[in-house]
C-alpha cells in the first residue's frame, strides 16, 4: 500500500494551539481525579512522528537489514487505517530522564516490539489462552455449520459455543492484572469505573501501558501525550499527525486508578 505523501508532511503544524490536554480519570481509592499533563511528553511524541516519517517503520532502533517487515508504516495507511501512539517522559529514582513510547493494541499483529513497552498482560499467556480457546470456538461453528437448524443437537452445540465465549473472554480479562504507584496490584475488570464491564480493548491504549510500565519500573511520569498517526479512522474522530486525549470509553475509567500513588497528589 502506497504512503500518503501529502497526508504525512503535514505533521508538526496540526498541533493545537492551545496546549493543555491532559490525561486521567477518577480514582476511587483517594474519591478524587488523578490527572496528569502533556508537559515534556510532547515534544518526546513530535520526535517519535520525526522518525515515523523519515524510517517509515516502528522498529527504527534496528538497522534495516533486521527491521520486521511488520512494522513498516505503511500498514497505517492502509485498510487497518492508523493507531495512537503515545510518550511518557519520567524521572527515575537518581533523578534521571526517562522517555518510553507506546502503540496501542496491536501493531499489525504484534504485541511486543523491541523498544516499545509491552502490553499490561503477558503476550505469551494471551496467545495460549486466545488460540486453545478460539480453535474450539472455530471447532464448534463448523460443526454446527453441518447439522440441520432445528436439530437438538445442533441447539446444544450452540449452547456450548456461547458458554465456551463467555468463558474465554473471562479468561482474557484474567491476564489483566494493573499495577499503580501505590503498587496495588488488581484486576481491570475491578477497577473499571463504569456500570457495564470495560469494553473490548480497556488496558490496551498507549496510557495505560505506559503507566504501568513506569510504576512497575519506579519512574515518576512528568508528562505522556498521546497522537493518532496513519489514515483516518472510520468515524473521522482521529486524524494524522494530531494529539489527543485519552480516550473517554476506555481509558477515562481507569486513568485514575493508574495514576494513584504519584507523589504530586500526596
Ligand atoms: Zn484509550
Ligand atoms: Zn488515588
Amino acid at each position: 500500500m502506497e504512503v500518503n505523501k501529502d497526508r504525512q508532511s503535514s505533521t508538526e503544524e496540526n498541533v493545537p494551539p492551545s496546549w493543555g490536554i491532559t490525561i486521567g480519570g477518577y480514582c476511587r481509592h483517594c474519591q478524587k481525579d488523578h490527572r496528569l499533563e502533556a508537559g515534556p511528553a510532547r515534544q518526546a511524541c513530535l520526535d517519535l512522528m520525526t522518525n515515523l516519517r523519515v524510517h517509515q517503520r516502528i522498529d527504527f532502533q534496528v538497522p534495516p537489514h533486521q527491521s520486521n517487515p511488520l512494522c513498516r508504516t505503511d500498514y497505517l495507511f492502509g485498510e487497518a487505517r492508523g493507531k495512537m501512539f503515545g510518550a511518557l517522559v519520567g524521572r527515575d529514582e537518581l533523578g534521571r530522564e526517562k522517555i518510553f513510547y507506546a502503540f496501542s493494541g496491536q501493531y499489525n499483529g504484534l504485541w511486543s516490539v523491541a523498544d516499545w513497552v509491552e502490553p499490561v498482560f503477558d503476550p505469551a499467556a494471551f496467545v495460549n489462552v486466545t488460540e486453545d480457546g478460539e480453535r474450539e470456538v472455530k471447532r464448534l461453528t463448523r460443526e454446527i455449520r453441518r447439522l440441520s437448524p432445528q436439530s437438538d443437537r445442533r441447539k446444544e452445540l450452540v449452547q456450548k459455543r456461547r458458554r465456551l465465549s463467555r468463558q474465554l473472554m473471562q479468561q482474557i480479562h484474567g491476564l489483566y492484572r494493573v499495577t499503580n504507584f501505590r503498587g496495588a496490584g488488581e484486576l481491570l475488570t475491578d477497577i473499571f469505573n463504569g456500570e457495564n464491564g470495560p469494553p473490548t480493548g480497556t488496558g490496551d491504549c498507549c496510557a495505560p501501558k505506559l503507566l504501568q510500565h513506569a510504576a512497575l519500573h519506579k519512574i515518576v511520569p512528568v508528562g505522556l501525550a498521546e497522537f493518532y498517526w496513519g489514515k483516518e479512522n472510520a468515524s473521522r474522530s482521529r486524524q494524522h499527525g494530531f494529539f489527543y486525549p485519552s480516550c473517554a470509553t476506555k481509558c477515562e475509567p481507569i486513568l485514575g486508578f493508574f495514576l494513584c500513588g504519584l507523589e504530586s497528589d500526596v
